[in-house]
């Protein structure tokens, strides 16, 4: 069987290097030594400042919405992501406002967001869906004129750079995933940028139950990095370079076999690539299946990531919207990561390329 997706696990060697040292400092958590060389080495490594290590992507949304006041009201966001981006604002008090995709990039259109805005707007939180960024420019101009903060789900654009630039220093915060499954981790954990600094230190107390110098300040919550985990991130990040390389070759190699065969989303030719995810867009939904079927009987896992639209569910807002349920339809995430070969490759566009695409079926 081939797996979507499968973690990178660092040699043990190098691993236990780490653990070695988390075992001779006797801390495993409270910004220890590791969470903070982690935490420096990923502002080098990504171009960033403002970072703040978390225990996961989700709790980093949280965060930041918090952090940046946010809370009552609705957030204007994509209905094509992982729930949590709307699970996230939810949890915050925060009703999620649907605004339809762009079908190009797949990411939050922002006309349509433009068009969604209420008085009851108090966030707007896109998302660089499969680390392609989003319209960065009209988001920005969008939030500065109706005032409220902006916060990007940056969870899969690790090492993403727009004309140059790390595009995590877009946004009020830009949050990240470093879940198991995503291009760089650290078994559970999460990051947040912050444009001002201030806001990273109150984002700290609030991490370590709000507390300032060992009394509460604050409502906090519990969100810390552990020593364990800083360790996998920095046994990870050594083999960073090696790993996106690999993912990015993987990407190309669909692409070129894919073109003119199967619908791709339009990735920003001002972004660098990061092999994240290798999306493709059925025909429909009847087409959809058909491959999916036609994969997992030989042997291969494809996931319809991201599907349902959030919006068709009546679960985070009661009213039902439409928004990108024709592109949740139609996405197909293929197997990419570290180890799979150009081999496996060919032989999944193949079985890709073997079905035709349909007509969907009169009622
Ligand atoms: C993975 C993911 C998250 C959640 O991150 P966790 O670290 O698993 O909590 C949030 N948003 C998006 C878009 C994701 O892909």
């Amino acid at each position: 069987m081939i797996p979507v997706t499968e973690p990178y696990l660092p040699p043990r060697g190098r691993l236990d290097y780490y653990l070695d040292r988390v075992y001779a400092s006797h801390r495993l958590t409270n910004d220890g030594p590791l969470v903070r060389e982690l935490t420096r080495r990923l502002e080098d490594y990504l171009g960033v400042t403002n970072l703040l290590l978390v225990a996961n992507g989700t709790l980093a949304i949280q965060l930041a919405l918090a952090t940046l006041g946010v809370k009552r009201g609705r957030g204007l966001t994509t209905p094509f992501t992982f729930p949590a981006t709307s699970s996230a604002l939810s949890w915050q008090g925060v009703e999620p406002q649907y605004a339809d995709i762009d079908p190009e990039t797949l990411n939050l259109d922002p006309l349509a967001a433009d068009h969604a805005v209420t008085a009851d707007t108090r966030v707007i939180l896109p998302v660089h869906t499969y680390g392609n960024p989003c319209d960065v420019e009209r988001f920005r101009a969008l939030a500065n004129r109706i005032r409220v903060p902006l916060v990007y789900d940056a969870s899969h654009a690790f090492g993403v750079q727009l004309n140059g630039q790390s595009l995590l220093n877009w946004g009020d915060a830009a949050t990240l995933s470093l879940h198991a499954t995503k291009l760089f981790h650290t078994a559970e954990g999460g990051g947040i940028v912050f444009r001002d600094s201030h806001l990273l230190e109150e984002a700290r107390s609030m991490i370590n139950f709000g507390l300032d110098n060992g009394s509460p300040v604050r409502i906090g919550i519990n969100a810390k990095m552990s020593e364990m985990h800083a360790a996998m991130g920095l046994a990870v990040l050594e083999a960073i370079d090696e790993i996106i390389d690999y993912r990015m070759a993987i990407q190309d190699h669909y692409r070129k076999r894919l073109s003119g065969r199967i619908e791709l989303p339009v990735f920003s030719a001002d972004a660098s690539a990061n092999g994240a995810y290798m999306p493709v867009l059925c025909r429909n939904a009847v087409h959809r299946k058909r491959v999916q079927r036609h994969l997992l009987a030989n042997g291969i896992e494809s996931r319809a990531y991201f599907s349902p639209a959030l919006g068709s569910l009546g679960l985070y807002t009661k009213e039902i919207t439409g928004a990108g349920v024709e592109f949740a339809d139609r996405i197909l995430c293929l197997p990419i990561f570290f180890g799979l070969s150009t081999i496996q490759v060919d032989h999944i566009c193949d079985l890709v390329c073997a079905i035709p695409p349909t007509q969907e079926p009169a009622l």
